[in-house]
């Protein structure tokens, strides 16, 4: 689920030249509460394992895997879902289970 700010809509409508409304209607899905998330997973920005609209991603795309973020062991569950596409991840895990294993 990607969360997606008012700002972020607009910057990403005006890069695609497409006005704010359409915007919201092709890719957005709006809460009770406002809040925003993409409608689709995979996102329909991705093509190839690359994202296209790359300088005018998400700031949770940009956060991505939020490893430097507080409240990990909150995200454990989220953060093991992508182990085995994400390569930082990947990488993070492993070297937590080398450590365990080696105390
Ligand atoms: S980085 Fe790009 S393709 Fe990936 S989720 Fe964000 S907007 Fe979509």
């Amino acid at each position: 689920m990607i969360n997606v700010s008012e700002t972020e809509a607009d910057r990403l409508s005006d890069h695609l030249n497409q006005p704010r409304i359409d915007f919201d209607k092709q890719y957005i899905e709006k809460g009770s509460n406002g809040m925003m998330i993409m409608n689709a997973v995979p996102c329909t920005f991705l093509n190839e394992n690359k994202c296209t609209v790359y300088e005018y991603r998400f700031e949770g795309c940009r956060e991505f895997p939020a490893m430097h973020l507080p409240g990990f062991s909150k995200r454990l569950f989220t953060t093991l879902m992508h182990y085995g596409r994400c390569p930082i991840i990947f990488n993070i895990v492993e070297e937590m289970k080398k450590q365990i294993l080696d105390v």
